[in-house]
């Protein structure tokens, strides 16, 4: 496919923070026709240092210089493989695109893991909520929940046939389908119906940035939740490649908290 750029880093990244990691695409499993789990293994995947959190990503660096951030669905050091669940979301974008078409023994160029996020041990209920770019995250998320803790993952995809397979042992899930609806607007509903847990809650709310607002608002607002105790922001915004939407972030955060600060005062 000469259409499709192979991630690569140009000469001035590689010197600003010394050259970034690489890795070899191993093999590929389509989850489903709109996520593909790909595998990558190599040195600098076995160097990776051990994984504290459930929501590390990677900067996957494209030609340009162009950065796709992708979440560490499992690292398996037995096996030496690095797996990123990507949304295939048409052909817009590098990523989806690229990710859907790459052939094994490709390699790829990466920064990173950043993350910062993990269930802990001092809540008594969880609350996991996202559609399908940070099903990874949730995932892996669940598969380190305290034992004594109860848990509920809300995830939204597009409809009966994209559910995926994630762990249910440990949490409740709790499937919400688009079916032709806006992205987030039938999540932010079922989260809002379903209401808090009981308890001490720990909340992981990620995807996209219009739900993400709405659901600030209702923690924070309406339910009174201590900013300390959610993990919440957009991983992509719908109309925004993640260049756009990276650069216009911070003015987007810093007008939602303006928002909610001027709700919380009784001002409009
Ligand atoms: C910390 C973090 C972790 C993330 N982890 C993952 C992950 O594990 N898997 C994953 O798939 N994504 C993940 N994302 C989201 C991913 O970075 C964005 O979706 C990114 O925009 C995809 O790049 P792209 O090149 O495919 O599309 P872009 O070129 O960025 O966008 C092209 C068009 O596609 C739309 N678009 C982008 N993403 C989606 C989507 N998910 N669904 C529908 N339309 C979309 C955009 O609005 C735009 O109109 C994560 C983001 C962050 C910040």
């Amino acid at each position: 496919m000469p259409d499709q750029p192979e991630p690569g880093a140009p000469e001035r990244l590689r010197r600003r923070g010394g050259p970034p990691k690489t890795a070899t695409l191993l093999r590929k499993e389509w989850l489903n026709d709109s996520m593909v789990r790909l595998f990558f293994g190599g040195a600098d995947v076995d160097q990776l240092s051990e994984l504290e959190y459930t929501d590390h990503y990677l900067k996957i660096l494209f030609p340009g210089p162009v950065t796709r951030t992708y979440t560490i669905r499992s690292l398996d050091r037995k096996t030496g493989e690095l797996a990123i669940d990507f949304v295939v979301h048409g052909d817009e974008g590098l990523a989806g695109p690229w990710a859907a078409t790459v052939d094994p023994g490709a390699v790829i160029e990466f920064r990173g893991p950043g993350g910062g996020y993990a269930p802990q041990e001092q809540y008594d209920a969880h609350l996991l909520a996202g559609d399908e770019a940070a099903i990874p995250a949730i995932a892996a998320a669940i598969e380190r929940l305290p034992v004594q803790a109860s848990a509920v993952a809300v995830l939204e995809v597009a409809d009966a046939d994209h559910r995926l397979a994630v762990p249910s042992d440990r949490a409740e899930i709790v499937w919400v389908h688009r079916d032709g609806r806006p992205y987030g607007e039938r999540l932010a509903e079922v989260v809002r119906e379903r209401g808090l847990p009981e308890g001490r809650v720990q909340v992981f709310v990620h995807g996209n940035a219009g739900m993400v607002k709405d659901l600030r608002r209702y923690f924070f607002l309406e339910c009174g939740l201590d900013r300390r105790d959610a993990s919440i922001s957009g991983y992509w915004r719908t109309g925004q490649n993640e260049d756009a939407w990276q650069a216009g972030k911070h003015e987007f955060v810093a007008q939602m908290e303006a928002e909610e600060a001027a709700v919380g005062s009784g001002a409009h």
